[in-house]
């Protein structure tokens, strides 16, 4: 007799499903089954039932130990999106729908069923929306007169030019019709305002859904976007796999965030996960920044995307005056200008607020020997220890390893060690010393460790308490601080001489996303940016043309290059704990994968080698079309496995990287 089978997704590092007995249980795609896998029992997704009468494996097939859920957990929409994410991003199956849902629902124990509040008619308006100025009219007009199904629309705005208040304008249009939104966020932690704005306007039909909430407040709002009882739904990255049966629109605020990017194990981007919901469901979706990614602007240009612009801020202030100051030869203190210092006096003078923006948390990125130029190293990784004076530590920011504050030289045994290079800290103490009378506080993730600091820090700030803020790119995102008047830069260059072809794009976002920050209030803003390279074509493109004008030139040198938007990137990782073993797998692996049509660039070793005791090696690929990469990635990835050396290896496929390290 033949037996019903059901293939399961499995939580294991698997490319491929597995097929057991379902028995006397009638299963359906969707629901979680309990099954053997080795001598384990783990909790797998169903996804479909196949009807293969004269499979000859069936013998080897296993009974399904328990069904988890009576009606379907996870919609067919869902099983859709996770099955074309493991198949895009070459991730195993299992672990993408692992991913997509909370831990609690993928424990044995806990019974599928749970009745869900009954859904309330909504009353949908809590505060009245503004009315709309001009240029949001022009904006609102246009979304409301694209045709109905899937589009893409980039909403282009400096910070305060009001996209916000478009994404609520529009949310509210589809919550009057009975649908539900689904709004990605980079961050929710470091930037409550996006949500406060949502439940200003909609109150309780907003739900939120990020990492830094309790298991059983993340489980709640699955359930309530999955029931339908929410409305809204706030997330970061993972927020865009909870399903949502009405789903009619789909908004992806900082689209260009670094953030929407898992760097590790499943490396999926949520904004492009986001799209292809969207796409899927048949709706509309709306990316907005202040500085798109080259992709997306580059989408736009060529008409596969609707452009909006927002050119002005919502409230009329003039945009934040902007001058570098050219560090060569100056004296500097610390690593501060004296024309910074001057600006910095004249600003609190006027009763302005003044942020200092340094891209490195600790005192100083080196430990250096004045008499013969050692640097203290990481024993772990090829990269020097950064020294945070006020726990009296070397840390390295790679592998965080500890040391004490040497005393003598590692090389020479002399005595005379010096911080070379500014951190958060030093400028820290550098303008409490030079500002006695201001208070001078920092904002890095250093600081924000301590529950409750990031609020407090947050409240004195707009109570002005602080005058005096010193930041990484924490401060970059989202903040909103009235009497913020001038924005100081204290190091850009880095990002002139990165190997990364992102990072003056990245630099790009950065700069404008922190000169933002500058005269939200009543008060013109002035951004200083200092810099050894006042003359640089990039920059100068930058001053000159703002974020766009820059932008443009980035994507004429991509074009040129060959690098995205106009080629497209999979890059292939090993690492190992011996020296060589990346190597010589990621060789075998471009001798499979040479010849077929597809670029094949490397190995190379990591521009850092060592990090944490491991050589990391690398092998890029490129393609001018995207099938082609994908064809060749899907008839390899299960090759790899089998490779020579490829047990001695730790490695992963990153589609689309970010990061070429
Ligand atoms: P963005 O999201 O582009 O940073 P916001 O939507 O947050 O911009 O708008 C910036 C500020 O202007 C906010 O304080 C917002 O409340 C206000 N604002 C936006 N649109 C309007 C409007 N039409 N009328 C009055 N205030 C507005
Ligand atoms: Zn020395
Ligand atoms: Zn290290």
């Amino acid at each position: 007799m033949m037996e019903q089978r059901v293939r399961v997704a499995v939580p294991a590092p698997l490319f491929h499903t597995l097929d057991y007995l379902a028995g006397p249980l009638a299963i359906r795609p969707g629901c979680r089954v309990q099954v053997p896998l080795g001598r384990r029992q783990v909790v797998g997704i169903a996804l479909s039932t196949p009807r293969l009468p004269d499979a000859p494996d069936q013998f080897t097939c296993r009974p399904v130990s328990a069904c988890l859920d009576d009606t379907p957990l996870l919609p067919a929409a869902i099983l859709d999106l996770c099955t074309w994410a493991s198949e895009y991003y070459h991730h195993p199956i299992g672990e993408v729908f692992a991913a997509a849902l909370p831990a609690s629902l993928r424990k044995p124990d806990k019974p599928g069923r749970r009745k869900s509040k009954s859904g309330k008619p909504p009353d949908v308006t809590c505060v009245p929306a503004p009315a709309a100025n001009e240029d949001q009219r022009a904006v609102l007009e246009g979304l409301a007169a694209l045709p109905g199904g899937f589009s893409v629309s980039l909403l282009e705005g400096v910070t305060g030019s009001g996209k916000t208040e478009i994404y609520l304008q529009r949310v509210e249009a589809i919550l009057a019709q009975g649908g539900q939104a689904l709004v990605l966020t980079p961050e929710i932690g470091l930037t409550p305002q996006l949500v406060e704005r949502f439940r200003e306007r909609f109150g309780s039909l907003v739900s939120v859904f990020h990492s830094g909430l309790g298991e059983k407040a993340r489980t709640e709002a699955w359930r309530a976007a999955h029931a339908g009882t929410c409305n809204v739904l706030i997330g970061t990255r993972s927020a865009v796999f909870v399903p949502l049966p009405r789903l009619a629109l789909v908004v992806v605020d900082e689209e260009h965030d670094a953030s929407f990017k898992q760097q590790e194990g499943f490396r999926y981007s949520a904004r492009d996960v986001a799209i292809i919901r969207a796409q899927q469901a048949g709706v509309p979706v709306i990316l907005g920044s202040a500085t798109p990614s080259l992709e997306s602007l580059y989408n736009a240009e060529r008409g596969r995307y609707q452009h909006f612009v927002l050119p002005g801020r919502a409230r009329a202030q003039d945009m934040p005056r902007l001058r570098l100051i050219d560090t060569r030869g100056a004296a500097l203190v610390h690593g501060l200008a004296p024309e910074l210092l001057d600006a910095t006096q004249r600003h609190l003078d006027a009763g302005g607020q003044v942020l200092m923006f340094v891209n490195q948390r600790g005192y100083a990125p080196a430990l250096l020997c004045h008499v013969c130029g050692w640097t203290a190293p990481c024993p772990h990784c090829d990269s020097r220890l950064t020294l945070h004076r006020a726990r009296g530590r070397l840390i390295c920011h790679h592998c965080a390893s500890e040391t004490r504050l040497p005393t003598r030289c590692g090389q020479c045994a002399g005595s005379t060690l010096v911080p070379v290079g500014q951190g958060t800290e030093r400028v820290e103490d550098t303008l409490r010393e030079q500002f006695p009378e201001a208070r001078s506080e920092r904002m890095d993730s250093d600081r924000a460790r301590k529950a409750g600091e990031l609020d407090r820090l947050l409240a004195d700030i707009r109570s002005r308490a602080i005058q005096i803020l010193v930041g990484t790119q924490m401060l970059a995102k989202g903040h909103d601080f009235d009497g913020l008047s001038l924005v100081g830069v204290v190091a850009t260059d880095q990002a002139l001489y990165s190997a990364d072809f992102r990072a003056v794009e990245r630099m790009a976002q950065l700069l404008t996303q922190v000169s933002g920050r500058a005269g939200r209030g009543i008060t013109r803003g002035e951004v200083l940016v200092q810099t050894r390279e006042p003359e640089h074509p990039q920059l100068q493109a930058w001053l000159r043309g703002g974020y766009r004008g820059l932008a443009k030139r980035l994507i004429e040198e991509r074009r040129v290059a060959g690098l995205p938007p106009f080629a497209h990137l999979a890059m292939l990782r090993a690492d190992a704990l011996e020296a060589g073993s990346a190597m010589t797998f990621l060789r075998h692996a471009a001798d499979m994968l040479q010849g077929r049509g597809v670029d094949v660039m490397g190995p190379v070793p990591a521009p850092m080698e060592r990090r944490a005791n491991r050589y990391r090696a690398q092998l890029l690929l490129r393609a001018t079309h995207r099938a082609k990469l994908q064809t060749l990635l899907t008839a390899s990835v299960h090759g790899l496995q089998s490779l020579p050396g490829a047990r001695k290896v730790r490695w992963s496929v990153d589609v689309d990287p970010l990061d070429l390290y």
